[in-house]
């Protein structure tokens, strides 16, 4: 879960992170009386869930609080990479002496987390990695984390002025232990900054969290942030479905994740013959086919209007061949009877435990949707040819 600006602030706080006086606000009034509370020159920030705001226009200073509410009556509303902007984050102004960029990301390839680390930062921290790629220094954290030295020593390689590694190191251990108490896979801030008055602060904020900890953190489930994920997505969710929305058009449901992906591949493959059809999803309804299970599957892949024909993909493995052809049989009975419509083709493909006797099941309920094949790559290309058609 990515989280806006404005909330992973709020964590670098609790972690004592340097940060400046804020507030969010969601009107242009409300961003008049902030800044009227504030009291001084602010900045009026767009909290979008992507980078480059600044570069957007989705960053303004402003002098006081008539002024503020004019810009934020520039920002809000604006549209940011396909973002719209609904919120905004009111800061007190900084008085910026130097930029710099600091970040802890989990680097799978090397299986360990990457400190980066430039007295270039700012906006175009891109470019300077590009044009100057030894002004950005990177360091792998060893399994003892960071520590008071380790940070120092990164502020050396990064060639921070001397002044700073006192503070910037502070910060570059808080940083650590946020992103390790918090499970973070990216903690950014970009810029750290150094003010005129010789502060170190956090002056941006972005942080992801590890979805696959998020047990542990229950306290943050208010960040879930909805506005923003694809509404089938957000069902499935629900429903407790492994979903996943791609951009073709061949509806996959299989049961364990290995088969779903390797069905993916099968589709594709087969698609290329019939102008290349795709998978227009990854559904994988998991150990239990069960009617209700079957029917929610079905349910969010034949809303989705890129879906043109549906691979049901099923190995009966604890969970049999004819559980699951009755869960497909009701869950059709299901959608008929809220008056879904069901037309689509759908090619099942029934295999292991139970086997006959799921085809027989369906072969009996004779469902004018439901076409079934016995092999795999002869399913995926009758339903990628379905597609086609
Ligand atoms: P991003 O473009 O989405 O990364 O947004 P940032 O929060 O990093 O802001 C972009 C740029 O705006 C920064 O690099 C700063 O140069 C500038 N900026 C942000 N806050 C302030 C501020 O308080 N005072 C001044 N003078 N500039 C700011
Ligand atoms: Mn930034």
């Amino acid at each position: 879960m990515d989280l806006h600006e404005y909330e992973a602030k709020q964590l670098f706080g609790e972690y004592g992170v340097r940060l400046v006086e804020g507030e969010i606000a969601d009107t242009p009034d409300q961003v008049r009386l902030a800044a009227g509370r504030i009291g001084r020159k602010v900045v009026v920030k767009a909290q979008v869930k992507t980078g480059g705001r600044g570069k957007a226009g989705g960053v303004k200073v402003a002098d006081g609080p008539e002024h503020a509410r004019a810009r934020a009556e520039e920002i809000l509303g604006m549209d940011i990479k396909g973002h719209t902007v609904r919120r905004v984050l009111v800061e007190e102004a900084s008085d910026i002496a130097e930029e710099y960029y600091f970040s802890f990301l989990l680097d799978r390839a090397n299986r360990t987390f990457l400190s980066i680390c430039s007295a270039q930062g700012g906006m175009e921290i891109e470019e300077v990695a590009v044009t100057d790629p030894d002004a950005v220094v990177r360091t792998p954290v060893g399994p003892e984390g960071v520590d008071r030295a380790a940070a120092l020593e990164i502020c050396r390689a990064a060639k921070l002025p001397e002044e700073v590694h006192d503070c910037a190191a502070a910060t570059i251990v808080q940083l650590w232990e946020a992103a390790v108490g918090e499970d973070a896979t990216l903690v950014e801030v970009n810029p750290l900054v150094r003010t005129a008055d010789g502060r170190i602060i956090a002056l941006d904020g972005k942080m992801t969290l590890d979805d696959n900890a998020a047990f542990r953190h229950p306290e943050r489930v208010p960040f879930a942030d909805d506005s923003d994920t694809d509404p089938r997505e957000l069902r499935a969710v629900e429903k407790g479905l492994n979903y996943v929305k791609l951009d073709g058009e061949v509806g996959i449901i299989g049961n364990g994740a290995g088969l779903v992906m390797s069905t993916l591949d099968v589709v594709a493959y087969a698609g290329e013959e019939h102008g290349g059809v795709k998978p227009a999803n990854f559904l994988d309804i998991g150990g239990g086919a069960s009617a209700e299970i079957m029917a929610d599957g079905l349910d969010i892949i034949l809303g989705d209007p890129a879906v043109k024909s549906v691979f049901v993909n099923v190995f009966g493995g604890i969970t049999a061949c004819d559980a699951v052809a009755n869960g497909i049989v009701q869950a059709l009975e299901l959608l008929e009877s809220r008056g879904d419509d069901v037309s689509k083709p759908l090619v099942v493909r029934l295999d292991g435990n139970n086997a006959e006797l799921g085809r027989r099941i369906l072969t009996e309920r004779a469902h004018p949707a439901v076409r079934q094949v016995d092999t795999m790559d002869g399913a995926a290309a009758q339903a990628a040819e379905l597609a086609a058609a």
